[in-house]
């Protein structure tokens, strides 16, 4: 299998948040994923759900920049919704194709009017309106990092990257605590700082809690300051370099306190048996399939 674009001489040197933090997880897990490219045979429902969702809303703010009426543009967004998850697998009680359409709806009625709002797109120095920016920044002398932000705001003043996220819990004010530290959103503030070249305060994620028979919004906030970011880019680029060290060497270490991390890594059932066996587990429950690339335009 041929490395992606983001590779050099079976190295990666652009990096994305999803990679940064599957090298910072757990080596082994970055090696599965990032050099080998196994992923599960059956898409994750929350993966699923959570794409199609932040997608129809990134969708939503690119018509309205463009001029649409939120009626045309809510129109455009709920039917692209429908093509794009016709025959795809909802096997949720919560999480099913009826009530993506419904919160894709009800996120519009909730934050969709921007009129009586201190909330504006943020523009760039060329004029365009700053949504679906995909970037690459150059990190160090051979490191790029890549990304895509999906909205930059101009809220009451200062600049916010806009972030969608959905959950099954309840969202109170610690829900937000989560992404604090968060290496995406960390990223997505360092990059829009520098693409902009104007001081980005954090992110502004508009969490949904999709439940069975409803889906209840908050809005909230995560800052960095600059020592922050500073702190944020030296943690990077080390474990950047680990990996990169890891790779050169072919030898990728197991962190097995990460295996029972957010209800178990997917790979547990793997280097859970010996040695001389994994590849036959690997092959039983994962495919290899288009490698990861953060260099990939969406
Ligand atoms: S199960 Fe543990 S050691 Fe194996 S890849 Fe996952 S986190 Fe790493």
């Amino acid at each position: 299998m041929s490395d992606p674009r983001s590779f050099q001489d079976g190295v990666q040197f652009a990096w994305d948040s999803t990679s940064i933090t599957l090298a910072e997880t757990c080596l082994r897990k970055y090696y599965y994923r990032m050099i080998e490219g196994w992923v599960p045979h059956r898409t994750s429902v929350h993966l699923t759900f959570g794409g199609l969702y932040a997608s129809a809303l990134e969708q939503f703010y690119k018509h309205r920049a463009d001029g649409l009426d939120l009626e045309e543009s809510l129109r455009r967004i709920v039917h692209q919704a429908l093509v794009d998850s016709h025959g795809q697998s909802f096997e949720h009680s919560a999480k099913t194709r009826a009530n993506l359409i419904r919160s894709i709806i009800w996120y519009i009625d909730e934050f969709g009017d921007e009129s009586d709002t201190d909330m504006t797109t943020f523009h760039l120095s060329n004029g365009q309106p700053a949504v679906e920016l995909s970037f690459t920044i150059e990190a160090d002398d051979d490191i790029m990092f890549a990304g895509h932000l999906d909205r930059v705001v101009d809220y009451a003043g200062e600049l916010y990257v806009m972030d969608q996220k959905t959950t099954g819990g309840t969202i109170t004010p610690k829900f937000f605590d989560g992404f604090k530290p968060d290496i995406q959103m960390s990223m997505y503030t360092f990059a829009g700082q520098s693409i902009l070249h104007t001081p980005v305060k954090g992110v502004m994620i508009d969490g949904a809690q999709i439940a069975v028979n409803f889906t209840r919004f908050m809005r909230g906030f995560t800052f960095r300051t600059q020592d922050e970011l500073n702190e944020w880019y030296d943690c990077t680029m080390q474990t950047i370099e680990r990996a990169r060290a890891a790779t050169r060497e072919q030898h990728f270490p197991m962190n097995r306190t990460a295996c029972g991390n957010y209800g178990g890594c997917e790979f547990r059932h793997v280097c859970g048996r010996s040695p001389q066996v994994r590849q036959q587990f690997l092959r039983a429950d994962f495919t290899q399939g288009e490698r990861w690339d953060p260099l990939k335009k969406r």
